[in-house]
């Protein structure tokens, strides 16, 4: 059987029709009421509960009072014989669906005011998370290779070297530095120096465990923590990176970019140094050397 209900009755909710039997209800009692009085409360009554209980669009309200002053126009000349009466009570009904219509579009209007500002509130404050969100993104990660900042990898590393000294036991450090790479810049372009930083820290991700930590720590320079690693270990992880970042042909855009890194490796331990600032010292001098002996090197 095809769908023949007009549209507005399709979107009648079971509120509307609630409301509507209310008013139907008042109308009929208005119009038996006449039997014994004049007065027409009851409609009084139907219309003000509908008005102030249901939340009734301003179309669909126009449709159910327009709708229920007919009815009510026409059971009352049913009931009511005294023309004057009647006349009266119609003039009444008017205004009683009038003040039914304004009640329902007002509380309609701040019903909808309401919904926006709650729907601004959620706005607001889904930006502010999303924004929080990138505020602590640019606290702890650096934006271009998206790895951990220098300061909250010194953060790290200062609590690290805490552990190490309580537990006396050992980790290493591994920091390298890209050589000439301001000739890449040069020859290149800085935004293609950019994205060589990036393609290194993702062949670092790629080489290293999870456990293990990288950070930019300058310019053209990362910082790896080797958690639990001696130092002969971390030569070895060094050296991996170093023959890695050797071999690779780097495609960027449509240039073909060849680098090579120098690495400084120190260890930490419970015995030589046990603040960040010897530890960077010695592992800053290793960097050094390598730089000093010709670059692609590990010192
Ligand atoms: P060396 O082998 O002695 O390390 O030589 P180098 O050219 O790598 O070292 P130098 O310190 O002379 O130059 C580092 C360059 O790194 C200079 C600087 O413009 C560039 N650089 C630093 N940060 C960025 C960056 O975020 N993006 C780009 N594209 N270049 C950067
Ligand atoms: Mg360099
Ligand atoms: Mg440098």
């Amino acid at each position: 059987m095809g769908n023949f209900q007009p549209g507005f009755l399709r979107k009648f909710t079971p509120g509307l029709t609630f409301a509507s039997t209310i008013i139907l209800a008042g109308i009929f009692l208005a119009a038996i009421d006449q039997l014994v009085t004049t007065s027409i409360s009851p409609l009084f009554t139907s219309i003000s509960i509908v008005a102030l209980v249901f939340l009734i669009p301003p179309k669909h309200s126009l449709i159910i009072y327009g709708m229920s002053y007919l009815l009510f126009f026409v059971t009352q000349a049913m009931y009511q014989t005294d023309q004057a009466i009647l006349l009266s009570n119609r003039v009444n009904g008017v205004s009683m669906v009038g003040i039914g219509i304004v009640i329902s579009n007002i509380l309609w209007r701040y019903h909808l005011a309401n919904l926006l500002f709650q729907q601004k509130i959620s706005e607001q404050k889904e930006l502010l998370e999303k924004q929080n969100e990138e505020l602590k993104l640019y606290a702890y990660y650096d934006s271009l290779t998206k790895l951990l900042n220098r300061r909250s990898m010194e953060s790290l590393l200062k609590s690290e070297l805490d552990r190490i000294q309580r537990y006396q036991n050992h980790s290493c450090i591994i920091i390298l530095d890209l050589d000439y790479f301001k000739d890449v810049n040069d020859t290149y372009g800085h935004p293609i120096g950019d994205l060589l930083l990036i393609e290194i820290a993702d062949l670092l991700k790629n080489e290293l465990r999870s456990a293990d930590q990288i950070a930019r720590w300058g310019g053209e320079e990362y910082l790896v923590f080797l958690p639990h690693v001696s130092y002969l270990q971390g030569v070895k992880v060094a050296e991996k990176l170093r023959e890695s970042i050797e071999k690779k042909q780097f495609l960027l855009n449509e240039f073909d970019v060849h680098i090579t890194a120098s690495f400084g490796v120190v260890e930490l331990n419970h015995h030589t140094n046990n603040t960040l600032e010897i530890a960077y010292k010695e592992v800053d001098r290793s960097l050094y050397r390598a730089k000093e002996l010709g670059r692609n090197r590990v010192e």
